[in-house]
């Protein structure tokens, strides 16, 4: 194989790549942000190694497996039909079954899927563990929807997607808008389908197959992250205070740790807006707001003496609070070049990102400039897919693990990734970038297994 060997440096390679990609998918905003991002990185690998560069590595991997898209038919509680769309994108299966999580939210298309799949190539790589790149989801909003409507649409969305997934094949998980309760509509559905109780699905409740500290996992590991980037600094948790955006599973699970590693998160956010509360966000009680209740977060201002409720779409956000740290835990592209410049001008030390691409291409550059210590998506919130890994084990081994065991394992896990990656930045000529040795590690592991099984 010479086919492109001759045409260029890894430089010249990328960008013609590159330009393909845009004119083949020109429509498709958020995919071609996530392919820039890593494509900016991987130049120097491609110096190292232009065998990748005469396979065509890059051309394969950018393009996914295969994309399911598919109708969702589905009955209100007013007895009217409604219908959404439903994808799966099978990413990358280099390394092991496609795994990745499902997002139900009214935003959801195939562009959206696609950039997270192929973020989630890289992500499931660094964990160590051996799964390839996945992701799926609807445009169906679960906000207020009756339990009975989620059911019917969860059981409708499966019909079609069980006949595309299965333990060794493809295992999806939660992501927005998909908690415990829809894992469990799904995977009753699936089992009734296929006859068969396999770790299918992860996110799974404790009784029926599920592991412990998964639901914390997500969060948890953001923070574990963060620890590492502190320690590189010579700093650690005590007495800071850290910005958190979103209310959801991530964010919950991140305050919760921050404050038991002696930090003090002040705000939560959801679509609605943000709250803050200088004496610390009370986890419990937003677990009962958020988790039980299922209600809006104004709701956690009206029950704390001190907090305030900023509504969304005004100047103020999350990110004009002054803090230590920041974690950004709602959605893409909510943490934009000016927020990042407040959080700068107002001493921010690092930032850790809890969501996938959170940060826009201008913040990151802002961060890193700045010598903000940053910890990217694919690398900091790998935690959630690692430990859903770790399900995955013990359900092929039908046996579980004490939640001590596996918080351990995540540990070591987020410790290994920030290793990894940092590894990698200082080998390639840029030490401290952790998006560059995130992208290129996690990269490596999969470019290796597919130079390894041929042209396929
Ligand atoms: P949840 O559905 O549990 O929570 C999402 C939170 O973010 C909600 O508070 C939601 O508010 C808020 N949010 C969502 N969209 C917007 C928006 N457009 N503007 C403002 N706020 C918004 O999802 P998760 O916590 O699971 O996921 C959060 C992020 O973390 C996502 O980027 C996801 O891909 C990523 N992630 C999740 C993992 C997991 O294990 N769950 C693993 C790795 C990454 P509202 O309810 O008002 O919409």
């Amino acid at each position: 194989m010479k086919g492109n060997i001759d045409m260029t440096t890894g430089k010249e390679y990328v960008a013609s790549v590159f330009e393909k990609v845009k004119a083949q998918n020109s429509h498709e905003a958020e995919f071609l942000q996530a392919v820039e991002e890593v494509f900016n990185s991987l130049v120097p690998v491609f110096d190292k190694y232009p065998k990748y560069i005469e396979e065509n590595l890059l051309e394969r991997l950018v393009e996914p497996e295969r994309i399911v898209s598919f109708r969702v038919p589905w009955v209100d509680d007013k007895g009217q039909v409604q219908v959404n769309r439903g994808f799966r994108v099978q990413f990358s299966s280099a390394i092991g079954p496609y795994k990745g999580g499902l997002r139900f939210h009214p935003s959801v298309n195939q562009s959206i899927i696609k950039f997270l799949g192929f973020e989630q190539i890289f992500k499931n790589s660094l964990t160590g563990q051996p799964i390839g790149g996945g992701k799926g989801g609807s445009n169906f909003d679960p906000k207020g929807k009756s339990d009975n409507e989620i059911m019917r649409f969860c059981q409708s969305f499966m019909t079609e997607l069980s006949k595309h997934i299965g333990a060794d094949t493809d295992v999806p998980a939660g992501d927005i808008g998909v908690g415990g309760r829809e894992i469990g509509y799904l995977y009753g559905q699936y089992k009734r389908i296929r006859n068969e109780y396999t770790g299918v699905l992860t996110g799974k409740g404790l009784n029926w197959g599920g592991s412990l500290a998964r639901t914390e996992a997500t969060g948890y590991g953001a923070v574990y992250f963060a620890e590492q980037m502190l320690n590189a600094r010579g700093e650690n948790f005590n007495g800071k205070t850290a910005v958190v955006s979103g209310a959801g599973n991530v964010a919950i699970y991140a305050i919760e740790k921050l404050q038991s590693l002696g930090a003090k998160a002040v705000t939560c956010s959801d679509s609605s807006g943000f709250v803050y509360d200088p004496d610390g966000i009370d986890v419990d009680l937003l677990k009962e707001i958020k988790e039980v209740k299922r209600e809006r977060i104004v709701k956690y201002a009206e029950a704390r003496p001190n907090a305030t409720f900023t509504p969304a779409g005004g100047e103020k956000t999350v990110w004009s609070i002054k803090a230590d740290l920041a974690f950004p835990c709602a959605t893409q592209n909510e943490l934009d070049e000016t927020d990042a410049e407040t959080l700068v001008a107002n001493g921010v030390l690092a930032v850790s990102e809890g969501a996938n691409m959170p940060s826009t291409l201008g913040a990151i550059d802002v961060f890193l400039k700045a010598g903000v210590s940053f910890g990217p998506a694919k690398a900091a919130n790998a935690g959630g897919v690692a430990v859903s890994a770790l399900e995955m084990a013990q359900n092929s081994g039908r046996t579980s693990w004490t939640f001590d065991e596996v918080d351990a394992k995540l540990y070591d896990i987020m410790k290994g990734i920030y290793e990894n990656a940092a590894a990698a930045a200082k080998e390639f000529g840029q030490e401290g970038n952790l998006v560059v040795g995130a992208n290129i590690a996690g990269f490596l592991k999969v470019a290796d297994a597919m130079s390894a099984q041929g042209i396929v």
